[in-house]
């Protein structure tokens, strides 16, 4: 009878390419698809074949271990959740397009779960009866659904991607504090166990405030993310949350004792167009933005150079909702269409706030609220009222940290791997789900949420560890400890002592992959090398000639010569 296993590379379906397919724009993407890891089924759909399956599962035992460590326990919902719990949150109309939501034959409405907290904090509200069952830390490995509106990178940012979810319940903010400090410590051990190098960093905590939401980053050129790290304190955040400090006595621009002046921009509809057009550097121009703000419209000015946060904006004002305007709004209240619109002479009364970044500039240039013009005005003449000044935008390298008022930030770029987040009362109050505590009142659940991005971190790792030949797995996270690489499937005294080096190390279930197909030892080097298994060990010349193998290790590319006994202890140790 043929024996038929996956550890045979004759045998198993790890279909290498040459070439990286033209989709692939970055480095994890190409090689998971060139290494026959992964094939695209659909937009933001992958299929995993058994080598990128395994380095999946790989991940997902490390997770498993370190949260039963932590004491939480693991449990499983569908993957489809009523769409009742989510009209109950109010996440049904607030979460918008990503949801993917379907009907069943009845009409029922349901959606594919992005994320559980509707679903599991009505399990907590039927299962659990008393106090004294909390804390509780319930977790669950499974695929999450969010139609991306731009799916892409391959793992790294999917319509279906696996996730490691759990959700914490208390009746106190101490007990939430040490199961959330916990988590920090737990993710810390699974991403060092994943062998991957990373940074927390503060993150945004949307409208509960507070420091209770932390971002686990991979450092990558290609991240999505944007991060500023301070190079005097060492205060890490996303560029979303990190607060930026100006010194208003300093950077003070340009003359003093300007007159108001109208200045002829024909045709000039952007910062940079009005930079070089006026030869002033964008940072001496002022952007007015029109936003539509839950049920009012305000106007946002910030300084040339910045990019507005909405995150922030949000977060400042308590907002549900915030969107630029209509060109319909903005000439309604400012007389004039996008490109020359400005905070005087409005229309219409609308509140203005002003970014803290423009303190510093004393002659303001912005839109005249008049077609093709501009207006030079000191700031502090008072053609308009700034109601407030605010921190409206991304921190960028350069500006100085709020932290320690000093040193100033340097922007990088990362991969979100993991996220915590105290989330408080925020889904239990809507979710009406309470609890008599001990003192006999009836309370909101407190809860903390935390996530890990299980398919993204096979991803990730790959964009820190590859080289020009592939990928290089560390070992933690390889689809096999080691290959078998037999020189020429023509010489038998070759294929038998490969294989039975292969039966030897399978039977001190060591995890090891046999290249015994007919093809050159160049090409199973190369796929080897591709795949990016730790060591390749090759039964060839020195076999024939002294009984050792050849033992090359992927990351340092250093050969060493065993015997059968050394490599043993090579693969037990
Ligand atoms: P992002 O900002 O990258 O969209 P998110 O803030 O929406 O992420 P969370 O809701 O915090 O992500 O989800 C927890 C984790 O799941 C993330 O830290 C990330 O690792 C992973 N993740 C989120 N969206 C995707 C996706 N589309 N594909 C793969 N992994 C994802
Ligand atoms: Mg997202």
């Amino acid at each position: 009878m043929v024996y038929l296993t996956i550890m045979r590379m004759s045998q198993t379906l790890c279909p290498t390419l040459k070439e990286s397919p033209r989709e692939a724009e970055i480095i994890s993407h190409q090689l998971l698809l060139r290494a026959g890891f992964i094939k695209k089924t659909g937009s933001g759909l992958y299929t995993y074949l058994p080598m990128g399956l395994k380095v999946l599962r790989n991940i997902e035992k490390i997770i498993r271990e370190e949260m039963d460590k932590s004491g939480a326990l693991e449990v499983q919902l569908p993957a489809i959740t009523p769409a009742e719990m989510w009209k109950a949150s109010g996440r049904w109309e607030k979460y918008g397009k990503e949801l993917l939501r379907i009907e069943d034959r009845h009409g029922n409405e349901f959606c594919y779960g992005p994320t559980f907290e509707e679903p599991i904090t009505n399990l907590i509200d039927s299962a659990v009866q008393s106090y004294k069952q909390l804390p509780i830390n319930l977790y669950q490995i499974t695929s999450k659904f969010r139609d991306e509106i731009r799916p892409r990178f391959g793992l790294m940012r999917g319509r279906e991607f696996m996730m490691k979810d759990a959700y914490s319940f208390h009746t106190t903010d101490e007990s939430l504090n040490e199961t959330y400090k916990l988590m920090e410590e737990t993710y810390i051990k699974i991403l060092k166990r994943c062998g991957l190098r990373f940074s927390i960093v503060e993150a945004d905590n949307g409208a509960i405030g507070g420091s209770g939401s932390k971002e686990f980053m991979i450092l990558a050129d290609t991240g999505e993310d944007s991060i500023v790290r301070c190079t005097d304190c060492g205060y890490t955040a996303n560029t979303e949350t990190a607060n930026v400090y100006y010194h208003t006595e300093k950077e003070i621009n340009q003359e003093n004792n300007v007159e108001k002046e109208y200045i002829e921009t024909p045709g000039i509809k952007t910062i940079q167009d009005l930079s070089n057009f006026l030869n002033i550097p964008k940072k001496d121009i002022v952007k007015t933005l029109v936003y539509d703000i839950d049920e009012t419209t305000i106007i946002l000015l910030l300084r040339g150079d910045k990019e507005i946060n909405e995150i922030k904006v949000k977060n400042h004002f308590k907002a549900e909702t915030l969107v630029p305007s209509n060109d319909e709004t903005v000439y309604r209240i400012t007389g004039v269409k996008p490109g020359s619109v400005g905070p005087v002479n409005l229309k219409e009364a609308c509140l203005i706030y002003a970014d803290k970044s423009i303190q510093n500039i004393q002659t303001l240039i912005v839109g005249a609220n008049k077609e093709d013009h501009h207006l030079k005005i000191p700031l502090h003449e008072k053609d308009f009222e700034i109601k407030e000044w605010i921190d409206i935008v991304n921190a960028d390298t350069g500006d100085i940290c709020d932290t320690c008022k000093k040193g100033t930030y340097e922007k990088q770029r990362g991969i979100e791997v993991g996220h915590i987040f105290k989330l408080g009362t925020t889904y239990t109050e809507k979710m009406n789900v309470k609890i008599q505590n001990e003192k006999g009142e009836n309370k909101n659940i407190i809860m903390g949420c935390y996530g890990i991005g299980v398919s993204r971190i096979v991803a990730a790792s790959i964009e820190q560890n590859h080289d020009h030949k592939g990928i290089i797995w560390p070992h933690a996270l390889s689809p096999y400890r080691g290959v078998i690489l037999i020189s020429s499937m023509k010489d038998n005294t070759l294929i038998e002592a490969g294989e039975a080096l292969y039966e030897t190390l399978k039977n001190k279930d060591i995890d090891i992959l046999l290249d015994d197909r007919s093809v050159s030892l160049g090409t199973k080097f190369k796929d080897a090398e591709l795949i990016g298994i730790p060591t390749q060990i090759v039964i060839g010349k020195n076999y024939l000639t002294e009984g050792t193998y050849e033992v090359v290790k992927r990351n340092e590319g250093n050969k060493s010569v065993l015997n059968a006994t050394e490599i043993i202890e090579y693969f037990t140790n």
